[in-house]
């Protein structure tokens, strides 16, 4: 049976078209000739809007703002197929979001047209360490005293983030000789380290909506930034309580903190229970 034949439709996912991520995944699932089993996860039907499984449901809290800047996902192979993915979370908030599956040998025409897009100015979502220090920017470039900012300023910013485990990340920076002639957006260790004490936050590993969550700060697109961090904790709460198998508190703090956040969007979704 293939894998997608166990999902079902859940009254928000009608609500919702599939967004990229998620046709990303479609696309990965049926290219692939053997079931994909989620290791270590809770078994049970899921829910193909949120994809955890149906008792920790989260679609009633999908929250969609509109933003000036875009993201674009470039995603390695097996990432869209990972139930922990983030990439996804950023297509449920952002509606601007592409997502491309990377390969080495192949680029998809319309990832090359996305790009020369005028509209936009792209930014590759990368370490500045590991890149020529002239490409490194920490900061968009409206915001930098320079000769052609006039004309950049009436451009939308891209956000291109290589969602990928570290090594694939940097494959793909790599050998994406497309990416060559953006500016490199790297977070400063200052901003990181700023972001992990407001957010208690030990560990150093940004997941790929903190990520776009940062970069959104940046834009000035605040409120999805911070609908987005909220949106993480709501999704966190829901993925491991259905690991442990424990129920959903709906009015906890993580939840609330959405909630009211929501409330400042026009297009959000009333929460299930008022
Ligand atoms: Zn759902």
């Amino acid at each position: 049976m293939p894998y997608n034949a166990a999902l079902c439709l859940s009254p928000m996912s009608i609500a919702f078209p599939p967004h990229a991520v998620s046709r990303l995944r479609t696309a990965r699932l049926l290219r692939s000739t053997r079931p994909f089993l989620a290791r270590g996860g809770p078994s049970g039907e899921r829910c193909a809007g949120c994809r955890l499984i149906l008792s920790h449901c989260m679609c009633a809290w999908r929250t969609v703002v509109a933003t000036r800047a875009g993201v674009c996902l470039l995603m390695a192979e097996h990432e869209t197929l990972k139930p922990s993915n983030t990439g996804w979370l950023i297509a449920d908030v952002v509606p601007e979001t592409r997502a491309f599956g990377w390969a080495r040998t192949t680029v998809d025409p319309e990832l090359l047209a996305l790009l020369a897009d005028p509209q936009w100015q792209p930014y590759v979502v990368f370490p500045g360490e590991f890149v020529a220090p002239e490409r490194v920017v920490s900061q968009l470039l409206t915001e930098t005293a320079d000769q052609a900012s006039e004309v950049i300023s009436n451009k939308r910013p891209l956000f291109i983030l290589l969602d990928a485990t570290w090594p694939e990340a940097r494959k793909i920076f790599k050998k994406s000789p497309y990416l060559n002639s953006f500016p490199v957006l790297s977070l400063t260790p200052d901003q990181l380290s700023r972001y992990r004490l407001r957010r208690s936050r030990r560990d150093d590993h940004l997941c790929t909506s903190e990520v776009a969550a940062l970069c959104l700060a940046l834009s000035g697109d605040d409120l999805a930034s911070q609908v987005l961090e909220a949106y993480l904790d709501v999704f966190t709460e829901h993925y491991l309580c259905a690991k442990q198998q424990l129920k959903i508190n709906e009015d906890d703090e993580v939840h609330q903190r959405l909630g009211q956040l929501r409330a400042q969007t026009d297009i959000a979704i009333a929460p299930k229970n008022g």
